[in-house]
């Protein structure tokens, strides 16, 4: 039976590198959540469509086609209409228009059947908002990742600039507030921690520390449970 390990948070918690070093020991699929909210964003910047316009945003839906893939490392690599945009939707503008864009119910829906198929056909670990809340409420591990909103800002900062993103603390700083507010606030798949998720707060640790946490949960899940 296939294994499912959900991972929530806010952004730049550290969700994405611990999931996929987890998804690396343990030879788990790490299905990164966000990546196809940022892809849906970026259609719609493209497009020039308003991302609070509900209407326009899901009038622009069936003419997106979201691809996945994984690369000979296993990076998870983003297909916007057969085109690769894995570098692109990680641009600030585009975690905004993301950030807007999956506060409507219609986004949400679209992106859940391709989310739920892909771990009921792989053991995963996946990544986001609403994993474990919403997308996989049966998934046998749960956790919850925070960390204070400057470690999160600064890990952030650090992340782009190393990526040669022309940004600066205080924007990042800003864009996390931003989105912090929007994601914990909306209607729909509001960010809350799932019931029975072990809450970690990776505030002042380092990433090996986080790991090393986070691996012993995953070892006695992956011991243990049925699930
Ligand atoms: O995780 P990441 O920062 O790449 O996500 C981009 C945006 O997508 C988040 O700010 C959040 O608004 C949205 N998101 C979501 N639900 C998920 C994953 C991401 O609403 N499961």
């Amino acid at each position: 039976m296939n294994k499912s390990i959900a991972i929530d948070g806010p952004s730049g918690a550290g969700k994405s590198t611990l999931s996929r070093m987890i998804a690396k020991r343990y030879g788990l699929i790490y299905v990164d959540t966000g990546a196809m909210y940022r892809t849906v964003g970026l259609y719609v910047l493209r497009n020039g469509t308003d991302s609070h316009d509900r209407g326009g945003v899901v009038s622009l839906l069936p003419d997106i086609h979201i691809g996945m893939r994984y690369d000979s490392a296993g990076v998870q690599r983003m297909l916007l209409n057969g085109e690769d945009v894995s570098e692109e939707i990680r641009l600030p503008a585009v975690s905004l228009y993301a950030s807007d864009v999956s506060a409507m119910p219609e986004v949400r829906s679209f992106l859940l059947q391709m989310q739920r198929k892909l771990a009921e056909e792989n053991s995963v670990i996946m990544d986001g908002r609403d994993i474990g809340t919403v997308v996989l409420p049966h998934a046998g591990l749960k956790i919850f990742l925070s960390a204070s909103p400057e470690d999160r800002a600064r890990r952030r900062y650090e992340e782009l600039r190393l990526k040669g993103v022309e940004t600066t603390p205080e924007d990042v700083f800003r864009d996390i507030s931003y989105r912090d507010a929007n994601d914990s606030s909306r209607a729909a798949a509001p960010l809350r921690a799932a019931e029975g998720a072990v809450i970690l707060d990776t505030t002042g640790n380092t990433l090996e520390e986080s790991f090393e946490t986070i691996s012993s949960l995953v070892q006695e899940y992956l011991n243990g449970g049925d699930e």
